[in-house]
């Protein structure tokens, strides 16, 4: 089954307000096994909605407008939908009677624009609205011999809400087959989405079953498969089969099969290995220090850093030689190799990692460019160092810095493991 969202409101359309309600909507769909098939945000305009409406109904089983509902010129939705379905308009006079007494409890003089609030599709349900006037519809009907579901939601998240739990939750529950939902996020770090995607593709693609997105964001891929079957244990089944099949592909790239964090995964690995992590940062500024202690429990293996932006700081906190910084420049493979082994044997960690590099947008030259990152992890025995040409804004510069430093700690970890 598969349902189509249409959030209906001009102010909806403007950079003031969110459509939230469609993720709420989502949210308790999914747990019904339903997918959503598009979601259309609409302006208070019949023709545009009557479009909408009628692109779902081709799309979707399920479709759902909310908005649009109340009694003023731009309330057009019941209109809007009796127009793409072909059918009519009743107005319930119980519901206007309804309005009226609400009204009247409350000593407030209603005007007649109000009493569209009843008009009800040919052959819909209203749903009672608990927190507020206008009711919405439920409809179980064949389009073009097509069985569909048709529901009107109000806008005001205080009233979708109650009214989607109170009155749409069970008729969809008594109305549609019960499919189950399961869901797995593996975690690549540090590898381009086109690459990833060209190794996984021939794998995931054989799944046809399972749907698996791919979001890529500063150096982090997260792979998102997720199958609807007639039991959990089915979809269940399905996922952890492909996401087996992904991981033997991509082996130690996959940093995650359960979607933890990359900072996460590396304090686990730590622990694990009884090990403990200092870091002297330059130009991450403190970047790698703040991801790991993001996590509670992080003291346990992180035992802190510096962040050495000065030449004076990288030679009064991590013993970085002046000569050194001298001949070879604060950016360079020296420094970033001297900021590890020299905060390590600081604190006495097992781990240092050191980080200098030309974040921008001021500051490169041609021999050392704005991006140019050097990301050393030292045991003290053996260091490795890399040099990485990272392109993009400052933000993100130093976002991949801290994203391929944590890479390398975890590796390093894997390998210790063996
Ligand atoms: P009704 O059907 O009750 O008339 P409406 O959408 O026509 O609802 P509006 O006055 O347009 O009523 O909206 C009421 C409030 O609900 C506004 O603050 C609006 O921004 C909010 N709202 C409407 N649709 C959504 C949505 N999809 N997500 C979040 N908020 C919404
Ligand atoms: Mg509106």
């Amino acid at each position: 089954m598969n349902c189509d969202i249409i959030a209906v409101g001009s102010e909806l359309l403007t950079p003031y307000r969110q459509d939230t309600n469609s993720l709420y909507l989502t949210a308790q769909l999914n747990e019904l096994g339903v997918r959503i098939s598009a979601k259309t945000i609409v302006g208070d305009r019949r023709e545009h909605l009557v479009a909408a409406v009628r692109n779902a109904l081709e799309r979707a089983d399920i479709v759902i407008t909310m908005g649009g509902l109340g009694p003023t010129e731009d309330d057009l939705t019941r209109e809007a939908v009796a127009e793409a379905l072909g059918v009519r308009l009743r107005r319930n006079q119980e519901i206007v009677a309804a309005l009226y007494a609400r009204f009247a409890a409350r000593r407030i003089q209603i005007t007649d624009n109000n009493t569209k609030q009843g008009d009800v599709l040919e052959g819909a349900e209203a749903l009672a609205n608990a927190s507020g006037t206008a009711p919405g519809q439920w409809l179980d009907t064949v389009h073009n011999g097509h069985r569909k579901l048709v529901v009107l939601l109000p806008g005001p998240p205080s009233e979708l809400k109650p009214m989607f739990e109170g009155e749409v939750l069970p008729r969809l529950v008594a109305t549609i087959p019960r499919r189950y939902f399961a869901t797995r996020t593996l975690k690549v770090a540090m590898m381009g989405e086109s690459a990833c995607d060209a190794r996984i593709a021939p794998i995931y693609r054989s799944y046809a079953d399972v749907e698996t997105t791919i979001l890529a964001h500063l150096g982090d891929i997260q792979l998102n498969l997720i199958a609807t079957k007639p039991t959990r244990a089915e979809a269940q089944q399905r996922v952890d089969a492909l996401a087996s099949a992904i991981e033997e592909e991509l082996d130690d790239v996959l940093y995650s099969s359960n979607g933890e964090t990359l900072e996460r995964i590396v304090l686990y690995h730590l622990e694990l290995a009884g090990a403990t992590l200092a870091t002297a940062e330059s130009c991450t500024g403190g970047l790698i220090a703040q991801r790991l202690t993001s996590i509670s429990g992080s003291s346990r293996s992180f035992l802190g850093g510096a962040v050495v932006y000065s030449n004076e700081l990288k030679t009064l906190f991590a013993d970085v030689p002046t000569e050194m910084i001298a001949e070879h420049g604060a950016v360079s493979r020296d420094v970033a190799v001297a900021l590890a082994t020299g905060i390590r044997a600081r604190v006495g960690s097992t781990f240092g990692v050191g980080v200098t590099g030309i974040a921008g947008p001021g500051g490169g030259s041609d021999e050392k460019p704005v991006g140019l990152v050097y990301i050393a992890v030292s045991d003290g025995t053996t260091t490795e160092v890399v040099e990485k040409q990272f392109s993009g804004d400052r933000d993100r510069i130093r976002q991949y810095s801290a994203q391929q430093a944590l890479d390398m700690v975890r590796r390093r970890l894997l390998v210790a493991r063996g």
